[in-house]
This record gives C-alpha cells, structure tokens and sequence, in this order.
C-alpha cells in the first residue's frame, strides 16, 4: 500500500551506512516512523529537505511483508528559520515533541494533533514572544483533544456550574473539579482561581498564536502548570525525567 500526505518531521535517526529512519507527524495517519533507504545520500528522491521541523509532502509504502514503511519521496513545502537558530525556542518544541511521542498519535486524532503542532511551529517561528509555559499548555491541549481532560465547566459532585468561583478544587485523584462546598476533608486537590480555569478553558478552544494573547499573571500561570503537572502525572501516567516522559 502506497500514500502521500502533508507531513512534519519530528526525529531523524540513522542507521546502517547510508539510510535514515524519520519519525513524522502526518496529517491524517498520525505519528509514523518510516525508513529512507539511501536518505542520508539520496539527494534526487529527499532533496535534501529531510530536517526536524519541517513540513513536507511525502510519499510512504508498506515493506512487501507489511513490517516496516518505506520513505519513497519527500518534498519540502516549508521549513523553519527561527526556530533553527533560537535554542531556547528549539527546547519547547522539542519538549512538545517528546509528549506527543510519548502520547502517540493514533489516525483519529491526526487531524486535530496536525492543526496543534503546525500552530506551534507557527506560534515560535513568527511571534515575537514565546511563553515558558508554553510546552505545559500543549500537553494540556494534546490531551484535551484526545479526550483525556474532564469538563471544568461544572463540579463534578453536585452539578453547580463553576463559571464566576473564586476557587475552584481540582480533586487529583478523581480527575475531576469541584466546588468550595463539595471538598472533603482529605481530599487531594489543587486551588484552580478563575484565571487559571479561563486560562485552560482558552487553551482548549484557540490555536497557539492566541494563547500568547492569554498573558496570565504568575500565579494563575502556576495554578494552571500544576494542575497540567498533576493531571498528566496521575492520569496519563507521565512524568518528565531526565529529558523524556517516562510512565510512571
Ligand atoms: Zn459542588
């Protein structure tokens, strides 16, 4: 079976003499690994456009057994510059990467993974300020969109719609939020104000060229970090060491 689909590259390896592996975000199959025999020489078939962060079109094949793909052709339709030469910018997508990857992309939620990623690259190769918090705000997204993150809009316990609550509890171990009056003593949980609950309610909705709009202050900006901190810990069993998400 043959494909070709709009693609961003995400890792490029080597292995053997002359061939490279390529781990990319296509548009409508999700993250993919595939081979390109002869990549790292092959100048007429990858014009040389096989570099991390750039989108291309490529043209993917099945092994005959159907173990392995095969990187047929790739051309390039827009690489970034920025982003190749500020670091800083270079570790937040990286950081991004590295929670997809651990994530994973199955084909249902390409599309909406697709529009994220491309959104960020935007977001750090044209604005003129990127957010630390930046990469937090994409995991949270990432699982929003897989269908990981709960409603905040009301208390899970009895209902009340939360909108115009001073503070909200984000009860860790349910994964879900509650009202000042539904805590119980013992409770996990975590203080979500009204900035932080509108902060994550606009991360969910808008593409990341608006979120840098968001500009919360420190302390919704940690309110919101935490949770997104304890929600893909305790929910989505990840957590960042030593330079990757690692299951915990
Ligand atoms: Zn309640």
């Amino acid at each position: 079976m043959q494909w070709t689909d709009e693609a961003v590259v995400l890792r490029i390896g080597r292995f053997r003499e002359t061939d490279l592996w390529v781990r990319f975000l296509s548009r409508e199959k999700g993250l993919v690994t595939a081979f390109a025999f002869g990549g790292r020489r092959s100048r007429r078939r990858f014009t040389g456009c096989l570099d991390v962060f750039n989108v291309l079109s490529v043209s993917v094949a099945s092994s005959r057994d159907g173990r392995f793909l095969n990187l047929c052709e790739a051309t390039l339709l827009e690489g970034p510059d920025r982003l190749r030469r500020d670091w800083r910018r270079q570790g937040m997508a990286a950081n991004c990467v590295r929670f997809l990857e651990a994530m994973d992309v199955p084909p249902d939620s390409a599309r909406s993974c697709w529009e994220l990623t491309r959104g960020l690259i935007r977001l750090l190769e044209q604005e003129e300020e990127a957010l630390p918090v930046l990469p937090m705000l994409f995991r949270f997204r990432l699982a929003a969109d897989q269908g990981y993150v709960p409603e905040l809009t009301h208390c899970a316990r009895c209902g009340r719609p939360l909108h115009g609550i001073q503070q909200v509890q984000f009860v860790v171990g349910e994964g879900a939020p509650c009202c000042p009056s539904c805590r119980r003593h013992g409770d996990m949980s975590l203080p979500l104000g009204e900035e932080a609950l509108d902060v994550l309610t606009k991360v969910k909705e808008y593409s990341p060229v608006a979120w840098n709009t968001l500009r919360p202050s420190p302390e919704g900006t940690r309110q919101a970090a935490r949770f997104i901190d304890a929600f893909v810990r305790y929910h989505l069993g990840l957590e960042w060491i030593n330079g990757r998400f690692k299951a915990v």
